[in-house]
């Protein structure tokens, strides 16, 4: 408030310099931006010039609106969904109020109210912040030299059509490259019209959830996915809360509530992280584990409950691996192609403890019936030549593994004491529900992947699946009917044409094999290739190309993922070799532009590259940018990549289209924003800058004669029909986002995800109506739960309550990983591995995480929100470790490895543990000395486990399995600058 007071008087400063009373001002924001010509554009988009003769005008006259609307944010503040109140008069959104509209779901467990955090409650300020795009822009000088001049949109939007055109002429369609972040995510704009243009181009767009490193790998390899939630206000019902790799009263503000109602409620809550962070203080326990080891102090805790039989051996047995028998020879699961001449290579087996004998383990059910599985024991297997083997239960492999684990031997891992171990573990065998709150921290480790499924591990040992209140999370984006933007035709008949090529192939896939879940038949139609290993023909499919194939061979990645000594030191052979074979084996066509197809158009959107990529202000301009003849950046605020582009489109903002969140089970509620005031300048929703490029692609392919082509995957295209194509028949063209948004509600009413005759005249009138149902699309299947309306959404009650499999190889919750290559690493069971020495031999390690103050990079140069902290990047110390080195605190520092190295300004912390400095991100490189960022310092490897595939839940399906590149635990040293 002290800040806002300062603000307030500097404007008046302002008004009094300027004339004061005499002073006509046109009606711009109140504030500091009182004389900037976008605001007054903005006002200006009203037509009239309105005129205010003293600021005390503006105060009295705030409180009548001509329209207050619902707003959200479309950012990727997962998961965000917060419904306001936006105010607007005379054409310029004043303020915007949280709208606490959220209904209680279930008696007894509290309200969602009021959702909102402070990013939100100034995006008004954002909209007219000086970064603000208003005009089509060309770069006149170097790229990056900041020199522009403004074009006209059709001068634009035709050099962009040309950029296109040229690579596809001189390239191939795949040499376009379509990258987007979490900048501007909404469902009717944002991202989406330009990834329906690009795929009608055959460009190449790459898979975000791999740009941003947020797939949940040790979810995805347990569970066969991960995009399972439960509802916040499901982890009320939680007795024991482990907030582990997540800061929730930093970056999860709106739902951290439910943490002090646990408390209220009687319940638990832990936090286990390195520091002593804003949510560790809320908490009745915190474990300052050392940063990377989370997998020795989860392995230890599941150690305690082994050994102690504190486990639950009936979950295990039916929901899990655990009881699968696996071939002592080998290491591999005992097959049907073990035993018979001719079997399956998924049906696995049994030992029945009471029949004495081995049993197939069911693949169309988890229900064991007569069938009493033995979870110890050696066995003995006759092949199908005859000849005997061992066998034995995975859970005595992980009994074996565990040894390493005891809790002394863990203590000097993971700097837990041994007693704390011990009594949290019991803690979680006794609670009745264990919750793990986790965020997307755990991927961005190198062996994040481990600790996850060690963390899973031990939920599974206890029973903290698919009941209420348990359980971890990863993400989902499901129930909205994203098959809108996608489909070639509008309305019904649209919808019917797509259902029928969708269950066409559903059940081509179930007639392969009937025992498949429909969740399992979801995710197989989804993939990019579908079983027989042709490109499928189902929507959904093809939409996304992982990155990973793209950077190594176009960014110049390979010499860095080449260097062993900042790979694991387990590696058994050089990166390349897994590489080439993974290439060979399984990723195939899925790995484009090829080799010897650099990229000639880069179109951003509603994202920057340049931020976000690991290594990237180092390895992009360095490798890519030269191969690139055009760089387009579709944005609402002058980012890093807008900066370094040659053309620069600007958006319309939240406040000035209509759109929905991208929705999640997190929150449940279909979360709508409003058109209140015209965009300011010449800046234009999403949908209708890419309907307007539709267009003029289409004419200057005319132009140039451009006919029929095809991609390296054989697929034809014409561009003569491109703009009827992308405006569905002509039915939804540039300026028909109302009939988009409609279209969009009306879908996920018929594919049963919002109650009956919803409308969008409904959802403006209510801002949030709860979601129905899961959907048809695999993400909303993944929940596995049925949606009631007075209940918390719990997910996989399906699998415990149904006994439907999971849609791993087992078909349960997996541990046991019998790859080939994960056999040679060693990682069949979850172990623990320290981070390795990503950068060079260094001793300090850098972690991350979203900073409070800009949970996206959108609100990163945000005046208020520059006054909320120390206003410029800072990296966080120990103080011993700043003492060492002559380290004061806000000195200057630089910040270096065999990598690079970046200057920022330091915090002297007793918060942050001794060998770890913190840097939190989303800062923009231009905030840095030399536009160099933390970023410069990353490598931005990748496990080379991660390039595994062909194995049940090991495929890619967009934004699922693939490999991406990390950050957590960069090795670094830091001296005073
Ligand atoms: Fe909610 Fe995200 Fe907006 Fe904050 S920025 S109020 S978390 S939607």
């Amino acid at each position: 408030m002290r800040q806002l007071a300062k603000a307030r008087v500097s404007r008046r400063r302002f008004l009094q310099g300027t004339g004061g009373a005499a002073l006509a001002l046109s009606l711009t924001r109140l504030g500091y931006q009182a004389a900037r010509p976008g605001a007054i554009a903005s006002a200006q988009a009203t037509g009239e010039e309105v005129v205010y003769r003293t600021w005390e005008d503006v105060y009295r006259k705030k409180w009548r609106w001509d329209k207050v609307t619902y707003g959200t944010h479309l950012v990727d503040c997962y998961p965000g969904s917060c419904s306001w109140r936006v105010y607007s008069k005379d054409g310029v959104v004043w303020r915007e109020e949280q709208a606490a509209q959220y209904p209680q779901i279930e008696d007894g467990v509290p309200d969602m109210n009021p959702r909102g955090c402070q990013k939100g409650g100034c995006f008004s300020d954002v909209m007219y912040g000086s970064e603000r795009l208003l005009y089509p822009l060309k770069r006149v000088g170097e790229r990056g030299s900041g020199r522009w001049k403004r074009i006209s949109w059709d001068q634009a939007l035709t050099e962009v059509a040309d950029g296109l055109l040229d690579a596809i002429q001189e390239g191939g369609p795949e040499s376009i490259i379509f990258e987007f972040g979490s900048g501007e995510g909404g469902t009717v704009n944002g991202s989406v019209p330009a990834w329906r243009l690009i795929r009608l181009m055959g460009g190449t767009t790459l898979d975000n959830n791999a740009l941003t490193t947020d797939y949940n790998f040790g979810l995805g390899a347990t569970f066969g996915k991960y995009a399972f939630v439960s509802s916040v206000d499901d982890w009320y019902k939680a007795d024991l809360v482990l907030i582990w790799h997540m800061n929730p009263v930093m970056t999860r503000i709106p739902c951290a509530h439910y943490l002090t109602e646990v408390r209220y409620g009687g319940g638990y809550v832990v936090s286990i992280a390195p520091d002593l962070n804003p949510s560790s203080i809320h908490a009745d326990l915190h474990l300052p584990v050392k940063a990377g080891t989370d997998g020795a102090l989860a392995l230890a805790m599941c150690r305690v409950i082994v050994d102690e039989e504190l486990y639950d051996a009936s979950f295990m047995k039916e929901q899990t691996d655990l009881a699968l028998l696996v071939r002592t020879d080998s290491h591999r699961f005992l097959r049907q192609t073990d035993l018979e001449e001719k079997g399956l290579d998924d049906q696995f087996y049994f030992f029945d403890s009471e029949k004495r004998e081995i049993v197939k383990a069911s693949r169309s059910t988890l229900r064991l019936g007569k069938v009493k599985p033995a979870l110890e024991g050696t066995y003995k297997a006759t092949l199908a030549d005859g000849s005997e083997v061992e066998v034995t239960p995975a859970f005595e492999l992980l009994k074996e593994r565990l040894r390493d684990y005891d809790p002394a031997s863990a203590s000097r891992m993971c700097g837990i004491s041994a007693s704390v171990i011990k009594d949290l573990a019991h803690r979680v065998a006794k609670a009745k529900r264990v919750h793990i709150l986790e965020g997307f921290n755990v991927p961005k480790y190198y062996h994040g992947d481990l600790m996850e499924r060690a963390m899973a591990l031990l939920l599974a040992l206890t029973g903290n699946f698919g009941r209420p209140g348990t359980g971890m999370r990863g993400a989902n984006t499901s129930p909205l009917a994203i098959l809108t933007p996608v489909k070639d035709k509008a309305g019904l008949e649209g919808f019917l044409e797509f259902a029928q090529n969708a269950g066409k192939l559903q059940r081509e896939i179930k007639d392969r094999d009937p025992t498949m879940t429909e969740e399992m038949v979801a995710i197989e139609t989804e993939r990019d290739e579908d079983i027989q290993g042709r490109i499928s023909k189902h929507p959904m499919s093809g939409l996304m190309t992982p990155p990973m194939f793209f950077w190594y061979w176009h960014a110049g990645y390979k010499d860095i993922w080449n260097r062993p000594e900042w790979n694991d030191p387990n590696m058994p052979r050089p990166f390349d070799e897994y590489f080439r074979e993974a290439l060979e084996k399984w990723w195939g066509d899925l790995a484009r532009p090829a080799e010897n197809q650099p990229p000639r158009m880069l179109l951003e959107v509603a994202g920057s590259c340049l931020r976000r990529t690991r290594g990237g202000p180092k390895q992009l301009l360095e490798h890519l940018w030269p191969k690139l003849k055009t760089i387009a950046t579709v944005e609402i605020r002058m980012s890093t990549t807008a900066h370094f582009s040659d053309i620069v489109l600007p958006a319309a903002a939240f406040y000035e289209k209509v759109d929905f969140r991208f929705p999640t089970w997190h929150v449940g509620f279909l979360t709508f924003t409003d058109k209140a005031v015209e965009p300011p300048g010449e800046s234009k929703p999403e949908w209708e800058i890419f309907a307007l490029l539709s267009k003029k692609v289409e004419e200057q392919a005319r132009q140039r004669e451009l006919g029929e082509y095809k991609d390296a995957r054989d697929q034809t295209f014409r561009l003569d029909d491109l703009y009827h194509i992308f405006t569905m028949e002509g039915r939804i063209k540039e300026g028909d986002q109302e009939k988009l948004a409609e279209e969009m509600v009306a879908d996920t009413v018929r594919v049963g995800g919002l109650p009956e005759r919803t409308d969008l005249k409904k959802v403006r009138e209510k801002g949030v109506i709860r979601f129905t149902g899961l959907g048809s699309e695999a993400g909303g299947l993944n929940v596995a739960t049925t949606i009631r309306p007075n209940e918390t959404v719990s997910p996989l009650r399906w699998h415990r309550e149904r006994k439907m499999p999971y849609p791993t190889l087992t078909r349960r919750i997996q541990f046991y990983i019998d790859h080939e290559w994960f056999l040679e690493a060693g990682e069949e069971l979850p172990v623990h591995k320290p981070p390795p020495k990503m950068g060079g031999d260094y001793p300090l390690l850098m972690v991350s995480a979203h900073q409070r103050s800009s949970i996206h990079s959108i609100w990163t140069v945000q005046r208020l929100m520059l006054y909320t902290h120390r206003g410029r990047p800072t990296l966080y110390l120990n103080p011993k470790d700043a003492e060492e080195r002559g380290i004061a605190e806000g000195d200057e520092v630089r910040v270096y490895n065999d990598f690079d190295s970046f200057h920022v300004h330091c915090a002297v912390s007793a918060a942050v543990q001794p060998g770890e400095v913190i840097i939190y991100h989303a800062f923009e490189p231009y905030q840095f000395r030399n536009w160099k960022s933390y970023d410069t310092a990353i490598p931005g490897m990748v496990k080379w486990l991660h390039m595994a595939a062909g194995y049940g839940q090991l495929n890619y399906k967009h934004w699922n399995w693939q490999p991406m590149q990390v950050d957590r635990g960069t090795a670094v040293e830091v001296e005073k600058a």
